[in-house]
């Protein structure tokens, strides 16, 4: 099934489809699966580096899949998802450029919260982050106590706003489809990249390159060899 795009803000119509991200509080609780398939991964990945060096087409069946299973159940104010979200996703290696794929194998817990409750915990958040950068201890902060709650619920959980009535699962799967992707991805643990002179990738071909070596390693040697 290809995942319907669906941005906040967009058409609400009744007659409009939900999508398969949408989940209705009154439904809860309740399990869902929801399927990206490889449109949809390079759609979420597209203006990234390292997605975008492998020059592939947007929409590139290729690109991944995941799967995201949850529970979803709610108390008054809030709706918590716990699950995981697992499949694969193909990026850039970062040493030859070719097709690097990863294992997505994510825990999910995350939170949905009033946009009032979740702008509260986020100035809670960043209070207490201030708070650190002035010196305060956690230990010493005994006046933070009462706070501490809402600190973890912003820090700790990953948490979103929804409007009492429904809950919208693309997001969790966008963050982490975009977190699951490294500073430097490889292709292989030993990837031997690219010739930084010819170019050539040293996976598949063999070149006579020299390395330039350090000018200063070769004064240095001069002057051993005459000592
Ligand atoms: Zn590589
Ligand atoms: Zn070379």
């Amino acid at each position: 099934m290809t995942a319907h795009r669906h941005s906040p803000g967009s058409h609400h119509g009744p007659a409009t489809d939900p999508g398969p991200f949408r989940v209705l509080v009154r439904e809860l609780p309740c399990h869902r699966t929801v399927r990206v398939d490889g449109a949809f991964v390079a759609g979420l990945l597209a203006g990234l580096p390292m997605r975008d060096a492998l020059g592939l087409a947007a929409d590139d069946p290729e690109a991944g899949a995941a799967e995201l299973d949850v529970d979803l159940y709610a108390d008054n104010a809030h709706v918590f998802v716990a699950g995981t979200l697992r499949g694969h996703e193909v990026v850039a290696c970062s040493r030859c450029v070719g097709p690097a794929r990863l294992t997505l194998d994510e825990t999910i817990s995350a939170t949905f919260m009033s946009p009032g409750e979740l702008a509260a915990a986020r100035a809670a958040d960043e209070a207490a982050a201030a708070a650190a950068g002035a010196g305060t201890t956690r230990d010493g902060a005994a006046a933070d106590d009462e706070d501490a709650g809402l600190e973890l619920a912003a820090e700790d959980l990953d948490v979103f706003a929804y409007d009492g009535e429904s809950v919208d699962l693309e997001p969790i799967v966008r963050e982490q489809l975009v977190l699951a992707v490294p500073y430097a991805p490889l292709c292989k643990e030993d990837c031997r990249g690219l010739c930084p002179q010819c170019g050539i990738d040293r996976n598949v071909e063999t070149c006579t390159c020299q390395p330039p070596g350090d000018p200063r390693f070769a004064a240095l040697g001069a002057l051993k060899l005459q000592s």
